[in-house]
């Protein structure tokens, strides 16, 4: 297997400040809904890689890429700098087991992300698997400001298809809204406003949650999710609630 394909930059569009979705045409290896590939750019004469999720489907060519430009970020810092045209290293073979083959049967699912990390439910969603499997489906997105809600169009989509299946929570912390929750994720679990905004209950019996992001959050959101039976999936050990981390809690 070839360590790198060479990729293309087709575009590099910034949602807001520091929000950018790049778009990558390279020759990679099939890969599920929910898995990530790495990406490498040579900066400084050193080659610097790191991972990040697909948002496009399996079965959509073009490679789609949300990040955000991290303060100091080693390689957000030039990755946000790449135009149309530019080259971009791409590992062919995607990684990691946040995809729905890894999650077991339940009524319910439940979706949280912060920020860009909303991109591998984007996937997931855009096929046909979550609505066959779950009756309902609660995507939940926390971001700072309103400005920050990306891929409305895409979300608003799933809405107007599945209107009985799919609902949306966003969550924006550093201004109110008339329409996402102010407070923070866990909290929102813990006290039951997150679960009266979806009209739905969290409970082991009939829900399935994928958390990804900001490993504040998903540290927090397992531990009230863990008070109420909801345990950690593993494959040796069958549970509720499956993760994946964007960084390390310094
Ligand atoms: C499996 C996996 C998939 C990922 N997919 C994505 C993705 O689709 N989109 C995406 O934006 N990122 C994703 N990431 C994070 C990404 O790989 C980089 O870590 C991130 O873009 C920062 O890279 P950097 O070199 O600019 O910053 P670095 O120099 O690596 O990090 C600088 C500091 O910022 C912290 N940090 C890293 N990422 C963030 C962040 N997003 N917000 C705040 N602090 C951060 C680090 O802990 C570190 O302390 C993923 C990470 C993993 C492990």
């Amino acid at each position: 297997m070839r360590e790198w394909v060479e990729g293309r930059v087709v575009d590099n569009v910034r949602h807001t400040g520091e929000l950018f979705v790049l778009h990558v045409e390279a020759d990679i290896e099939p890969f599920r809904a929910g898995q990530f590939t790495k990406l490498a750019l040579n900066i400084d004469g050193e080659l610097i890689t790191r991972p990040y999720s697909m948002v496009n489907s399996p079965s959509e060519q073009m490679l789609e890429f949300y990040f955000n430009t991290v303060p100091n970020g080693d390689f957000t810092s030039r990755l946000s700098k790449l135009q149309d045209g530019d080259d971009i290293l791409v590992a062919p073979e995607a990684s990691g087991t946040f995809t729905l083959d890894e999650v077991p049967e339940a009524e319910h699912l439940w979706l949280m992300a912060t920020g860009t990390a909303i991109g591998p439910f984007i996937s997931i969603l855009k096929t046909d698997t979550p609505w066959e499997r779950f009756s309902r489906i609660v995507l939940v997105h926390g971001v700072r400001h309103a400005s920050d809600l990306n891929y409305q169009e895409t979300i608003a989509e799933f809405s107007v298809r599945e209107p009985e299946k799919f609902t949306m929570v966003p969550f924006v912390t550093r201004h109110e809204t008339d329409f996402a929750m102010t407070g923070r994720i866990p909290d929102a679990i813990k006290d039951g406003s997150l679960e009266q905004k979806a009209g739905l209950k969290l409970n082991p019996d009939s829900s399935q949650v994928m958390i990804c992001g900001n490993p504040g959050m998903i540290k927090e959101s397992k531990e009230v999710l863990n008070e109420r039976g909801l345990m950690k999936n593993l494959r040796r050990k069958p549970g509720h609630v499956t993760t994946e981390h964007y960084w390390q809690d310094d």
